[in-house]
Protein backbone atom coordinates (compact mmCIF):
# COMPACT_ATOMS: atom_id res chain seq x y z
CA UNK A 1 0.00 0.00 0.00
CA UNK A 2 1.07 3.81 -0.45
CA UNK A 3 0.68 4.36 3.16
CA UNK A 4 0.17 2.53 6.39
CA UNK A 5 -0.76 3.84 9.83
CA UNK A 6 -0.14 1.10 12.34
CA UNK A 7 -1.75 0.82 16.32
CA UNK A 8 -4.45 3.86 16.06
CA UNK A 9 -7.12 4.44 18.13
CA UNK A 10 -10.27 5.21 15.94
CA UNK A 11 -13.40 6.59 17.52
CA UNK A 12 -16.14 6.88 15.05
CA UNK A 13 -18.59 7.17 17.43
CA UNK A 14 -16.77 9.36 20.22
CA UNK A 15 -16.57 8.09 23.63
CA UNK A 16 -16.21 4.42 23.52
CA UNK A 17 -13.06 2.91 22.97
CA UNK A 18 -11.76 0.80 20.55
CA UNK A 19 -9.27 -1.86 19.98
CA UNK A 20 -5.94 0.01 18.17
CA UNK A 21 -6.18 -0.61 14.10
CA UNK A 22 -4.20 -0.10 11.45
CA UNK A 23 -5.45 2.08 8.91
CA UNK A 24 -4.25 1.32 5.18
CA UNK A 25 -4.68 3.22 1.73
CA UNK A 26 -3.97 3.53 -1.48
CA UNK A 27 -4.29 6.87 -3.96
CA UNK A 28 -6.39 9.05 -2.20
CA UNK A 29 -8.68 6.03 -0.68
CA UNK A 30 -9.04 4.85 2.73
CA UNK A 31 -8.72 1.39 1.04
CA UNK A 32 -8.68 -1.13 4.57
CA UNK A 33 -8.94 -0.53 8.51
CA UNK A 34 -7.65 -3.67 10.22
CA UNK A 35 -7.19 -4.96 14.00
CA UNK A 36 -3.49 -3.88 14.91
CA UNK A 37 -1.11 -6.18 12.99
CA UNK A 38 -3.17 -6.75 10.69
CA UNK A 39 -1.24 -4.63 7.61
CA UNK A 40 2.25 -6.39 7.75
CA UNK A 41 4.57 -6.93 4.72
CA UNK A 42 6.49 -3.67 3.27
CA UNK A 43 4.48 -0.56 2.33
CA UNK A 44 5.68 2.81 0.66
CA UNK A 45 4.93 4.75 3.51
CA UNK A 46 4.75 3.62 7.26
CA UNK A 47 3.73 5.66 10.32
CA UNK A 48 3.46 3.95 13.80
CA UNK A 49 0.70 5.68 15.99
CA UNK A 50 1.82 4.04 19.09
CA UNK A 51 -1.60 4.22 20.62
CA UNK A 52 -2.64 7.47 19.24
CA UNK A 53 -5.58 8.80 18.39
CA UNK A 54 -6.49 8.77 14.66
CA UNK A 55 -9.28 11.63 13.68
CA UNK A 56 -11.31 12.38 10.40
CA UNK A 57 -9.80 16.20 9.85
CA UNK A 58 -10.87 19.04 11.75
CA UNK A 59 -13.16 21.47 10.28
CA UNK A 60 -13.23 25.08 10.65
CA UNK A 61 -16.72 26.22 9.72
CA UNK A 62 -16.07 29.77 10.16
CA UNK A 63 -13.45 32.02 10.02
CA UNK A 64 -12.55 35.82 8.48
CA UNK A 65 -9.59 34.96 6.26
CA UNK A 66 -9.47 38.52 4.85
CA UNK A 67 -9.61 39.86 7.84
CA UNK A 68 -6.49 37.41 9.53
CA UNK A 69 -3.51 38.98 10.73
CA UNK A 70 -4.67 42.76 10.56
CA UNK A 71 -4.24 43.17 14.15
CA UNK A 72 -3.19 46.80 15.14
CA UNK A 73 -3.70 47.59 11.52
CA UNK A 74 -4.17 50.83 11.38
CA UNK A 75 -4.76 51.03 15.20
CA UNK A 76 -5.80 48.13 17.94
CA UNK A 77 -9.42 47.80 19.06
CA UNK A 78 -8.67 49.16 22.68
CA UNK A 79 -11.89 49.21 23.71
CA UNK A 80 -12.13 45.57 22.36
CA UNK A 81 -15.55 45.83 21.48
CA UNK A 82 -17.42 44.95 18.23
CA UNK A 83 -18.44 48.18 17.15
CA UNK A 84 -15.03 49.23 17.54
CA UNK A 85 -13.85 46.01 15.38
CA UNK A 86 -16.27 46.75 12.74
CA UNK A 87 -14.81 50.38 12.79
CA UNK A 88 -11.21 49.54 12.33
CA UNK A 89 -12.01 47.20 9.80
CA UNK A 90 -13.77 49.61 8.20
CA UNK A 91 -10.56 51.99 7.70
CA UNK A 92 -8.04 48.92 6.90
CA UNK A 93 -10.21 47.79 4.02
CA UNK A 94 -9.71 50.86 2.58
CA UNK A 95 -6.12 49.47 2.07
CA UNK A 96 -6.36 45.85 1.00
CA UNK A 97 -4.83 44.58 -1.90
CA UNK A 98 -4.65 41.48 -3.50
CA UNK A 99 -1.26 40.64 -2.35
CA UNK A 100 -1.86 41.75 1.03
CA UNK A 101 -5.05 39.55 1.09
CA UNK A 102 -3.76 36.28 -0.37
CA UNK A 103 -0.13 36.48 1.92
CA UNK A 104 -2.06 36.74 5.31
CA UNK A 105 -4.76 34.07 4.38
CA UNK A 106 -2.27 31.83 2.86
CA UNK A 107 -0.10 31.97 5.97
CA UNK A 108 -2.99 31.48 8.73
CA UNK A 109 -4.54 28.41 6.00
CA UNK A 110 -1.00 26.76 6.98
CA UNK A 111 -1.27 27.42 10.96
CA UNK A 112 -4.90 25.63 10.39
CA UNK A 113 -4.06 22.76 8.51
CA UNK A 114 -0.49 22.20 10.59
CA UNK A 115 -2.97 22.04 13.75
CA UNK A 116 -5.01 19.35 11.59
CA UNK A 117 -8.03 21.08 9.97
CA UNK A 118 -8.55 20.06 6.41
CA UNK A 119 -11.96 21.54 5.78
CA UNK A 120 -12.08 25.43 5.88
CA UNK A 121 -15.13 27.57 5.26
CA UNK A 122 -13.95 31.29 5.33
CA UNK A 123 -16.81 34.69 5.02
CA UNK A 124 -15.56 37.10 2.39
CA UNK A 125 -16.37 40.75 3.47
CA UNK A 126 -18.17 41.76 -0.22
CA UNK A 127 -19.15 45.31 0.38
CA UNK A 128 -16.72 46.75 -1.53
CA UNK A 129 -17.15 47.66 -4.70
CA UNK A 130 -13.84 45.87 -6.42
CA UNK A 131 -14.68 42.94 -4.31
CA UNK A 132 -10.93 42.65 -3.88
CA UNK A 133 -10.51 39.92 -1.14
CA UNK A 134 -13.00 37.82 -2.49
CA UNK A 135 -11.01 37.75 -6.11
CA UNK A 136 -7.65 37.28 -3.88
CA UNK A 137 -9.19 34.41 -1.92
CA UNK A 138 -10.69 32.69 -4.96
CA UNK A 139 -7.38 32.58 -6.59
CA UNK A 140 -5.64 30.98 -3.07
CA UNK A 141 -8.60 28.26 -3.18
CA UNK A 142 -7.70 26.37 -5.88
CA UNK A 143 -3.94 27.49 -5.21
CA UNK A 144 -3.92 25.61 -1.89
CA UNK A 145 -6.35 22.54 -3.14
CA UNK A 146 -3.96 20.40 -2.48
CA UNK A 147 -3.67 20.83 1.62
CA UNK A 148 -7.32 22.02 2.25
CA UNK A 149 -10.69 22.09 0.95
CA UNK A 150 -11.17 25.82 1.51
CA UNK A 151 -15.03 26.61 0.60
CA UNK A 152 -15.96 30.73 0.46
CA UNK A 153 -18.62 32.78 1.54
CA UNK A 154 -19.76 35.98 0.42
CA UNK A 155 -20.32 38.35 3.26
CA UNK A 156 -22.23 41.66 3.62
CA UNK A 157 -20.56 43.02 6.43
CA UNK A 158 -22.04 45.99 5.96
CA UNK A 159 -25.45 44.86 5.26
CA UNK A 160 -27.28 44.24 1.97
CA UNK A 161 -30.00 46.44 2.29
CA UNK A 162 -28.10 49.20 4.04
CA UNK A 163 -25.18 48.91 2.05
CA UNK A 164 -24.71 50.74 -1.89
CA UNK A 165 -25.68 48.62 -4.37
CA UNK A 166 -25.66 45.47 -1.45
CA UNK A 167 -27.91 42.96 -3.93
CA UNK A 168 -25.75 43.89 -6.61
CA UNK A 169 -22.61 42.65 -5.03
CA UNK A 170 -23.87 39.85 -3.26
CA UNK A 171 -25.01 38.44 -6.90
CA UNK A 172 -22.08 39.67 -8.43
CA UNK A 173 -19.67 37.74 -5.47
CA UNK A 174 -21.45 34.19 -6.22
CA UNK A 175 -21.39 34.79 -10.21
CA UNK A 176 -17.46 35.12 -9.49
CA UNK A 177 -17.38 31.33 -8.09
CA UNK A 178 -18.22 32.22 -4.26
CA UNK A 179 -19.68 28.71 -2.89
CA UNK A 180 -22.18 30.04 -0.04
CA UNK A 181 -24.59 32.77 0.35
CA UNK A 182 -23.82 34.96 3.74
CA UNK A 183 -25.63 37.62 5.63
CA UNK A 184 -25.82 39.71 8.41
CA UNK A 185 -29.88 40.15 9.33
CA UNK A 186 -29.36 42.36 12.52
CA UNK A 187 -27.19 44.44 11.36
CA UNK A 188 -29.46 46.21 8.85
CA UNK A 189 -31.10 49.64 9.68
CA UNK A 190 -33.93 48.40 10.60
CA UNK A 191 -36.43 45.37 11.91
CA UNK A 192 -37.63 45.18 8.62
CA UNK A 193 -34.31 45.26 6.40
CA UNK A 194 -33.39 42.53 8.26
CA UNK A 195 -36.57 40.01 7.50
CA UNK A 196 -35.93 41.30 3.59
CA UNK A 197 -32.25 40.27 3.93
CA UNK A 198 -33.58 37.05 4.90
CA UNK A 199 -35.99 36.26 2.11
CA UNK A 200 -33.57 38.01 -0.50
CA UNK A 201 -30.69 35.21 0.69
CA UNK A 202 -33.31 32.68 -0.10
CA UNK A 203 -33.98 33.67 -3.49
CA UNK A 204 -30.45 34.14 -4.29
CA UNK A 205 -30.14 30.42 -3.15
CA UNK A 206 -33.40 29.94 -5.37
CA UNK A 207 -30.98 31.60 -8.24
CA UNK A 208 -28.05 29.88 -7.41
CA UNK A 209 -28.35 26.81 -6.25
CA UNK A 210 -25.91 27.73 -3.30
CA UNK A 211 -26.43 26.82 0.13
CA UNK A 212 -26.79 29.75 3.46
CA UNK A 213 -24.13 30.41 6.16
CA UNK A 214 -25.40 33.52 7.60
CA UNK A 215 -24.13 35.45 10.61
CA UNK A 216 -27.32 35.75 12.89
CA UNK A 217 -28.22 37.93 15.97
CA UNK A 218 -24.84 38.16 16.79
CA UNK A 219 -25.77 40.65 19.80
CA UNK A 220 -27.19 40.77 23.27
CA UNK A 221 -30.27 42.28 21.97
CA UNK A 222 -32.95 39.50 23.07
CA UNK A 223 -35.36 41.47 20.72
CA UNK A 224 -32.94 40.42 17.87
CA UNK A 225 -34.81 37.06 16.24
CA UNK A 226 -33.72 36.76 12.84
CA UNK A 227 -33.39 33.15 13.02
CA UNK A 228 -37.12 32.52 13.30
CA UNK A 229 -36.95 33.84 10.05
CA UNK A 230 -34.20 31.62 8.67
CA UNK A 231 -35.94 28.90 10.31
CA UNK A 232 -39.28 29.52 8.72
CA UNK A 233 -37.76 30.11 5.24
CA UNK A 234 -35.57 27.17 5.26
CA UNK A 235 -38.64 25.32 6.08
CA UNK A 236 -40.68 26.66 3.43
CA UNK A 237 -37.65 26.49 0.80
CA UNK A 238 -37.03 22.65 1.55
CA UNK A 239 -33.89 23.62 2.39
CA UNK A 240 -32.99 21.53 4.81
CA UNK A 241 -29.66 20.51 5.62
CA UNK A 242 -28.10 23.57 3.82
CA UNK A 243 -28.66 26.15 5.82
CA UNK A 244 -25.72 27.25 8.58
CA UNK A 245 -26.60 30.25 11.00
CA UNK A 246 -23.29 31.75 12.91
CA UNK A 247 -22.96 33.13 16.48
CA UNK A 248 -27.27 33.46 17.56
CA UNK A 249 -25.61 35.04 20.94
CA UNK A 250 -28.69 36.41 21.29
CA UNK A 251 -30.17 32.80 22.17
CA UNK A 252 -28.11 32.97 25.35
CA UNK A 253 -30.35 36.12 26.39
CA UNK A 254 -34.34 35.37 25.15
CA UNK A 255 -36.59 34.02 27.68
CA UNK A 256 -36.52 30.67 27.93
CA UNK A 257 -40.57 30.06 26.67
CA UNK A 258 -39.47 31.69 23.14
CA UNK A 259 -35.86 29.68 23.09
CA UNK A 260 -38.07 26.57 23.54
CA UNK A 261 -40.22 27.47 20.57
CA UNK A 262 -37.26 28.37 18.96
CA UNK A 263 -35.32 25.29 19.38
CA UNK A 264 -38.78 23.40 17.57
CA UNK A 265 -38.10 25.06 15.10
CA UNK A 266 -33.91 24.88 14.00
CA UNK A 267 -34.81 21.03 14.69
CA UNK A 268 -37.72 20.95 12.32
CA UNK A 269 -35.97 23.18 9.87
CA UNK A 270 -32.56 21.62 9.95
CA UNK A 271 -30.82 24.64 10.53
CA UNK A 272 -27.04 24.01 11.57
CA UNK A 273 -25.78 26.44 14.40
CA UNK A 274 -22.27 27.54 14.76
CA UNK A 275 -20.95 29.02 17.86
CA UNK A 276 -17.83 30.88 17.97
CA UNK A 277 -16.67 31.25 21.42
CA UNK A 278 -13.39 32.78 21.23
CA UNK A 279 -14.95 36.22 19.46
CA UNK A 280 -17.82 35.84 21.71
CA UNK A 281 -16.84 35.21 25.08
CA UNK A 282 -14.73 38.12 24.47
CA UNK A 283 -17.26 40.85 22.65
CA UNK A 284 -20.39 40.16 23.90
CA UNK A 285 -21.65 41.07 27.39
CA UNK A 286 -19.62 44.68 26.51
CA UNK A 287 -22.63 46.44 28.25
CA UNK A 288 -23.86 44.49 31.19
CA UNK A 289 -22.22 45.53 34.37
CA UNK A 290 -23.04 42.41 36.77
CA UNK A 291 -24.35 39.52 36.46
CA UNK A 292 -22.47 39.54 32.80
CA UNK A 293 -23.68 37.48 30.17
CA UNK A 294 -21.40 34.49 28.19
CA UNK A 295 -22.16 35.71 25.08
CA UNK A 296 -22.52 32.24 23.88
CA UNK A 297 -25.50 30.61 21.75
CA UNK A 298 -27.48 27.53 23.51
CA UNK A 299 -25.07 24.92 23.05
CA UNK A 300 -25.51 22.48 25.11
CA UNK A 301 -29.47 22.64 25.28
CA UNK A 302 -29.35 22.91 21.07
CA UNK A 303 -27.02 20.16 20.86
CA UNK A 304 -29.68 18.08 23.57
CA UNK A 305 -32.64 19.19 21.07
CA UNK A 306 -31.08 17.06 18.21
CA UNK A 307 -30.08 20.08 15.98
CA UNK A 308 -26.69 20.38 14.42
CA UNK A 309 -23.93 22.57 16.01
CA UNK A 310 -20.42 23.02 15.36
CA UNK A 311 -17.96 25.37 16.75
CA UNK A 312 -16.11 28.00 14.58
CA UNK A 313 -12.62 29.99 15.49
CA UNK A 314 -13.92 33.00 13.33
CA UNK A 315 -10.56 35.00 13.95
CA UNK A 316 -7.21 34.67 14.11
CA UNK A 317 -5.48 38.57 14.98
CA UNK A 318 -7.57 40.37 13.45
CA UNK A 319 -9.67 43.96 14.79
CA UNK A 320 -11.95 41.79 16.77
CA UNK A 321 -9.95 39.14 18.39
CA UNK A 322 -6.22 40.25 18.75
CA UNK A 323 -5.46 36.16 19.79
CA UNK A 324 -5.52 33.21 18.36
CA UNK A 325 -3.43 30.69 16.53
CA UNK A 326 -6.02 28.76 14.06
CA UNK A 327 -6.55 25.80 16.55
CA UNK A 328 -9.72 24.31 15.94
CA UNK A 329 -8.81 22.58 19.73
CA UNK A 330 -8.31 26.10 21.18
CA UNK A 331 -11.65 27.07 20.11
CA UNK A 332 -13.24 23.72 21.15
CA UNK A 333 -11.60 24.02 24.50
CA UNK A 334 -13.11 27.66 24.91
CA UNK A 335 -16.62 26.36 24.28
CA UNK A 336 -17.04 23.51 26.73
CA UNK A 337 -15.51 25.67 29.12
CA UNK A 338 -18.33 28.84 28.29
CA UNK A 339 -21.00 26.03 27.75
CA UNK A 340 -20.33 24.04 30.79
CA UNK A 341 -19.60 20.68 28.61
CA UNK A 342 -17.38 19.16 30.64
CA UNK A 343 -19.20 15.68 31.92
CA UNK A 344 -17.33 12.64 29.99
CA UNK A 345 -20.21 12.32 27.41
CA UNK A 346 -20.30 15.90 26.68
CA UNK A 347 -16.76 16.15 26.14
CA UNK A 348 -16.91 13.66 23.21
CA UNK A 349 -19.95 15.22 22.24
CA UNK A 350 -17.77 18.34 21.29
CA UNK A 351 -15.79 16.82 19.47
CA UNK A 352 -17.96 16.38 17.12
CA UNK A 353 -18.42 20.02 16.94
CA UNK A 354 -14.91 20.47 14.92
CA UNK A 355 -15.49 17.47 13.52
CA UNK A 356 -18.48 15.24 12.03
CA UNK A 357 -21.11 18.33 12.48
CA UNK A 358 -19.12 20.43 10.61
CA UNK A 359 -18.73 18.55 7.80
CA UNK A 360 -22.18 17.63 7.22
CA UNK A 361 -23.50 21.09 7.10
CA UNK A 362 -20.68 21.47 4.37
CA UNK A 363 -21.86 18.29 2.24
CA UNK A 364 -18.58 16.70 2.24
CA UNK A 365 -17.84 13.20 1.90
CA UNK A 366 -16.08 12.89 5.46
CA UNK A 367 -15.07 10.15 8.09
CA UNK A 368 -12.21 7.55 8.53
CA UNK A 369 -13.91 4.55 6.82
CA UNK A 370 -12.76 2.06 4.14
CA UNK A 371 -13.80 3.82 0.71
CA UNK A 372 -13.83 7.43 2.27
CA UNK A 373 -10.77 9.73 1.12
CA UNK A 374 -7.74 9.35 3.05
CA UNK A 375 -8.35 12.58 4.64
CA UNK A 376 -7.13 12.46 8.79
CA UNK A 377 -5.19 13.38 11.35
CA UNK A 378 -3.08 11.70 13.89
CA UNK A 379 -2.75 13.46 17.44
CA UNK A 380 -0.02 13.50 20.06
CA UNK A 381 -2.94 12.14 22.34
CA UNK A 382 -5.15 8.96 23.10
CA UNK A 383 -8.94 10.48 22.82
CA UNK A 384 -11.41 13.25 22.08
CA UNK A 385 -11.60 14.35 25.83
CA UNK A 386 -7.37 14.74 25.72
CA UNK A 387 -7.25 16.29 23.11
CA UNK A 388 -9.38 19.00 23.91
CA UNK A 389 -7.26 19.42 27.11
CA UNK A 390 -4.43 19.38 25.65
CA UNK A 391 -4.45 20.72 22.66
CA UNK A 392 -1.96 18.32 20.94
CA UNK A 393 0.35 18.44 18.18
CA UNK A 394 -0.89 17.21 15.16
CA UNK A 395 1.94 14.50 14.58
CA UNK A 396 0.47 13.69 11.24
CA UNK A 397 -1.50 15.33 8.79
CA UNK A 398 -2.78 12.96 5.55
CA UNK A 399 -4.83 14.59 2.84
CA UNK A 400 -6.22 12.65 -0.51
CA UNK A 401 -3.38 10.02 0.96
CA UNK A 402 -0.43 12.41 1.04
CA UNK A 403 1.64 13.56 4.38
CA UNK A 404 0.85 17.42 4.41
CA UNK A 405 2.04 18.22 7.22
CA UNK A 406 3.80 16.83 10.64
CA UNK A 407 4.74 18.31 13.90
CA UNK A 408 7.57 17.01 16.47
CA UNK A 409 6.02 16.91 20.08
CA UNK A 410 7.23 19.19 22.06
CA UNK A 411 9.19 17.77 25.31
CA UNK A 412 9.24 18.67 28.55
CA UNK A 413 11.76 17.53 31.26
CA UNK A 414 12.01 18.86 35.04
CA UNK A 415 15.22 18.84 36.99
CA UNK A 416 15.03 18.19 40.41
CA UNK A 417 16.47 16.32 43.47
CA UNK A 418 19.25 15.32 40.62
CA UNK A 419 16.94 13.63 38.12
CA UNK A 420 15.45 14.52 35.24
CA UNK A 421 11.43 14.01 35.23
CA UNK A 422 9.57 13.74 32.03
CA UNK A 423 6.74 15.92 31.82
CA UNK A 424 3.79 14.27 29.80
CA UNK A 425 0.82 16.07 31.20
CA UNK A 426 -1.07 12.13 31.36
CA UNK A 427 -2.42 10.98 34.42
CA UNK A 428 -0.73 8.24 35.45
CA UNK A 429 -3.02 5.14 34.97
CA UNK A 430 -2.93 2.93 38.19
CA UNK A 431 -0.22 5.64 40.23
CA UNK A 432 -0.58 4.92 43.69
CA UNK A 433 -2.42 7.30 45.64
ZN1 LIG B 1 -17.95 35.78 11.93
Amino acid sequence: MDLVVRDARLHPTGGTRTEPVDVGVEGDRIVAIRPRGGLAGQHTTELEADGRLLSPPLVDPHVHLDAVLTVGEPRHNESGTLIEGILTWAERKRSLTHEDVKERAREAILWEVGQGTGLIRSHVDVCDPNLVALRALLELREELADIVDLRLIAFPQDGILSFPDGKALMREAMRLGCDVIGGIPHYEWTREDGVEEVHFLFELARETGRDIDLHCDETDDEQSRFLEVVAADTIREGMGGRVVAGHTTAMGSYNDAYAFKLLQILKRAGVTIVANPLDNISLQGRFDSYPKRRGMTRVKELDAAGVNVACGHDSIMDPWYPLGRGSMLDALSMLVHVGQMTGRGELFRAFEMVTSNPARAARVEYGVKEGRPANFVVFDCEDEAEAIRLRPAARWVVRAGRLVAETQPAMTVVRHAGSEHRVTFAKREGAPA
